[in-house]
């Protein structure tokens, strides 16, 4: 049984408590590790060993902090295949998959942060013969971010690079339902040059560690990325001590399919949009939108797709589907399918567990499922379902298109296939979402601002956008 350890000022140590939690690897649903069950106690520590550790890992610049970023992410690729099989071992996703996004992704975000932050630039506004004005952005001292289960290395490394570039120490908790890459990233750190105190990474439980995390008053600033709830019960406790707050929260995306869009094209990446990672990327297309004209040709072709797709063993390159997160998890899913059933919806295919053979027997699987016959009311098209399942609703025109797909409380991303530009532009202003994916989906560039509107969150991260955020900005004003 692998136990894994918190990394307090430079150190790898269980909790202060003793206790431990199970880890389950959800291919097999078996345990197969153990964490820390940390408390406010391993926070405290870690916030205190931050603070100290702030004055010099500020004070050794851009390059001294880009170089020892670099070497963080030269050791996390020079050890890819062993980041890889522990993110698919913990997540149940694809070995494949993580070899091709999770892990090359984590590695680019510490590269992107590493540079980025040797070119971000601070700007100055003249007043012609009055005065000149200059905003200096510097770290705040210690940052706390939280991040879930679905890319667990990918959007943790997403808010340590940028804090850690911008001269900040972080206090960071990955999911205790993935915990697996963080930690085998914090056994780097010390070679990587990383100083004790800069990089603290507490495991345990969200209402403990992350609770603690964001109630604690030497933490300025919260990054979370989770659940809507969570996100608002973050906001309840950290609105009022006035920290700031990046929120990255739930979705509902909707994809909209115009007649006049590349019909093949758009049915490849469609099927990727609706079940990569077994449909648990927040950016998932979880709302399929069609023009009626070309409704029944999609479903047609969508669904002998989706049959088509391969659920099993998550080390096999053979598999499309790998197991989904937990047990919890699936029930949640396969719970939402009934609901479905029984607000009007029609199971086009899946829709069930799947049982594998062998040592993979318990695992949680889930076909990929496509229903039909749900109104945009229903709690099936309302709530984050955040698994292999998708609805199918067709439209007549463009605006009905837009009602339906703004038609959630949620705004996150968005998917829109039409070869008509001047719809394009039209279309991607009025959709309510932070993204929007135009003839493609998951095509990312570091650089944009990245995030949501409405209940999917609340700033942005991404290329200056997270600089920012992990800065105060300050106006210094000097009379000429
Ligand atoms: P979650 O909200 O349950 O947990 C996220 C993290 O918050 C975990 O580390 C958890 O331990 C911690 N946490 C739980 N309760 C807490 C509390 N009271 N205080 C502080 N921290 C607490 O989310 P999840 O189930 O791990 O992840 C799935 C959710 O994440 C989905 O809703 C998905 O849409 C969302 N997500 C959003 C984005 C985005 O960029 N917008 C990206 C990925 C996932």
């Amino acid at each position: 049984m692998e136990q894994l350890l918190n990394l307090i000022d430079g150190t790898l140590r269980p909790a202060t408590g003793g206790g431990w939690l199970d880890v389950h690897a959800p291919a097999t649903g078996q345990v197969y590790a153990r964490i820390p069950d940390s408390d406010e106690s391993d926070v405290n520590a870690a916030v205190e060993a931050a603070h100290r550790a702030f004055p010099a890992w500020n004070s050794l610049g851009r390059e001294g902090r880009s170089d020892v970023l670099l070497k963080l992410a030269q050791l996390i690729e020079d050890d890819l295949e062993g980041f890889v099989s522990d993110e698919s071992r913990d997540n149940g996703k694809p070995l494949s998959l993580a070899r091709r996004v999770d892990i090359p992704r984590a590695i680019a975000n510490f590269r992107f942060f590493a540079t980025a932050i040797l070119h971000f630039p601070s700007e100055a506004h003249v007043m012609d013969d009055v005065a000149v004005n200059y905003t200096d952005r510097q770290p705040f001292g210690v940052a706390g971010c939280i991040s879930p289960w679905n890319l667990p290395l990918y959007l943790f490394t997403w808010k340590i690079a940028p804090a850690l570039a911008a001269g900040n120490c972080v206090v960071a908790k990955p999911s205790e339902i993935t915990p697996l890459t963080a930690y085998r990233l914090s056994t780097l750190c010390d070679k990587a040059g990383v100083p004790p105190g800069v990089l603290n990474i507490i495991h345990g439980l969200g209402p403990k560690v992350g609770a603690a995390i964001t109630a604690h008053p030497r933490i300025p600033a919260i990054s979370f990325t989770g659940g809507t709830r969570t996100g608002a019960e973050i906001a309840r406790v950290a609105a009022p001590m006035f920290k700031k707050l990046s929120l990255e929260l739930g979705g509902k995306n909707p994809v909209l399919v115009f007649a006049d869009c590349d019909f093949d094209a758009m049915l490849k990446t469609t099927v990727r949009s609706s079940f990569t990672n077994q449909g648990q990327i927040c950016l998932c297309g979880s709302r399929i939108l069609v023009e009626r004209s070309i409704y029944a040709r999609f479903r047609e072709a969508f669904v002998e797709r989706v049959k088509a797709l391969r659920v099993g063993d998550p080390s096999q390159d053979s598999s499309d589907l790998g197991a989904v997160v937990s047990r919890d998890h699936m029930e949640k899913v396969l719970g939402y399918v009934d609901l479905a059933k029984s607000e009007g919806g029609t199971v086009l295919c899946g829709g069930h567990r799947v049982e594998l053979d062998g040592a993979l027997k318990s695992g949680w699987y889930i076909a990929p499922t496509v229903i039909e016959g749900v109104g945009p009311e229903c709690r099936t098209n309302q709530e984050e379902i955040f698994g292999p399942v998708v609805t199918l609703q067709p439209f007549d025109d463009e605006a009905q298109a837009l009602a339906l797909a703004n038609a959630t409380p949620y705004g996150l991303a968005s998917v829109v296939w039409t070869s008509d530009v001047q719809r394009t532009h039209r279309v991607a202003r009025a959709l309510q979402a932070g993204i929007v994916w135009v003839n493609c989906w998951m095509v990312r560039d570091l650089r944009t601002p990245f995030g949501g509107v409405k209940q999917s969150g609340v700033g942005r991260e991404g290329g200056v956008e997270a600089l920012r955020f992990f800065t105060e900005a300050k106006n210094v004003c000097i009379k000429l």
